[in-house]
């Protein structure tokens, strides 16, 4: 009904889960305001939503501020891929630090709601496993990873201060590693490197022996959980795990996508980047209780789903 759509804001909305999340919104009844720097993300992955008179997208750098007015912010501008976000580290410090001191300044202007796409990064390489949202992580302040690891936690510190200073309302979710259809096939994450490698016969690239662990989410559930993170109530801040609790060795994935994709790639091993996490794991019982969510697409089934997307740049 004209006057009662909410006007929602999300930054980073042209990449992998934001072009996914805009969708949803859109489906549900919302304005959508995409605003993107097309960093990693392209226009194509919005392409469709382009007709969709509800649907807007600007290009902008959420380093700058922005004037708008809107009823809730999802912040999800920020390179996630280690590739991508190791390329320019200072800019990815920026990104996360001054991006939300934007859209918290905004949000605090125009009493929105907002939401940080915060991640599994914060918990490092974790001494705790699984990990649940009271462990306070194992993070290496000085090493590669910390431009993200440590701009994620400085923009949780900053959600959490105007949240206490400025009564603000905010949601933190704490993504773990997610996939499917739109993520930029050469961003170097493991998903997409595998399947890429699987479909061109090129051999997979296993870092390390293979033993280390993650829990991967299919993108389609990820969103569900950010949309029932927005939808509580003022009470609700969080930081919430959420993603898939299935564990995996890089190994298994391996296997997984060379079966899934019926390639003839053999698997080598190239050396392990530095401060890789060993394992990781989301303890989702919060996301349970409060949000009434679990994931419901297995790895495979997900795996399935995502590989035809990445046929169609071989
Ligand atoms: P992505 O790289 O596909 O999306 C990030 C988007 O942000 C891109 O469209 C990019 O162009 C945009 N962006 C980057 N810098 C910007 C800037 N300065 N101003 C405006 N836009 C900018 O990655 P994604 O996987 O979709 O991740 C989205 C969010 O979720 C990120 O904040 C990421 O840290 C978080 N996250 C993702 C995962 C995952 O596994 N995919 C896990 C944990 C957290
Ligand atoms: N800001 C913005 N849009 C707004 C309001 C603020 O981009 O609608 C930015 C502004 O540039 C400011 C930042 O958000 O630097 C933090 O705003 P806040 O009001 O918290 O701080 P202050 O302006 O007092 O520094
Ligand atoms: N990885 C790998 N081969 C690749 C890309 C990544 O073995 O071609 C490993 C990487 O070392 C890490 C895991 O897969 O242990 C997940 O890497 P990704 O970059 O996807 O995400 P993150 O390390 O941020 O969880």
């Amino acid at each position: 009904m004209p006057g009662l759509r909410k006007r929602v804001l999300v930054t980073g909305g042209a990449g992998f889960i934001g072009s996914h999340l805009c969708e949803r919104l859109l489906a549900a009844g919302n304005d959508v305001l995409c605003v993107d720097n097309f960093f990693t993300g392209t226009r194509d992955n919005v392409l469709p939503l382009l007709q969709n008179p509800h649907f807007e997208l600007m290009r902008h750098d959420v380093t700058f501020p922005l004037y708008l007015e809107i009823d809730e912010i999802y912040n999800l501008a920020c390179p996630a891929s280690p590739v991508h976000y190791q390329f320019d580290p200072v800019q990815t410090t920026k990104v996360s630090v001054h991006g939300a001191i934007n859209m918290l300044g905004l949000a605090k202007r125009v009493k929105a709601k907002v939401l940080q796409a915060s991640t599994s990064e914060v918990y490092g390489d974790p001494a705790v496993h699984p990990q649940p949202e009271e462990y306070w992580g194992n993070v290496n302040p000085i090493g590669p990873r910390a431009c993200y690891d440590e701009g994620k936690r400085c923009a949780e510190t900053l959600f959490f201060d105007y949240h206490r200073q400025h009564k603000l309302e905010i949601k933190v979710a704490r993504i773990f590693n997610t996939y499917g259809p739109r993520m930029h096939p050469n961003d170097g994450r493991v998903v997409s490197n595998f399947i890429m490698q699987a479909l061109k016969g090129e051999p997979i690239t296993i870092y390390g022996d293979g033993s280390q662990t993650r829990s991967f989410c299919y993108v389609d559930d990820l969103v569900e959980g950010l949309l029932r993170l927005m939808a509580t109530g003022p009470d609700i801040t969080g930081p919430i795990n959420i993603g898939n609790p299935g564990e995996f060795t890089m190994l298994e994935l391996a296997e997984k996508v060379i079966r899934l994709t019926g390639s003839s790639s053999r698997i080598v091993h190239l050396p392990l980047p530095q401060d890789d996490p060993r394992q990781r794991r989301p303890d989702i019982t919060r996301a349970k209780n409060v949000l009434g969510w679990q994931p419901t697409i297995p790895l495979e089934e997900g795996l399935a789903r995502a590989i035809p997307y990445f046929r169609g740049f071989i």
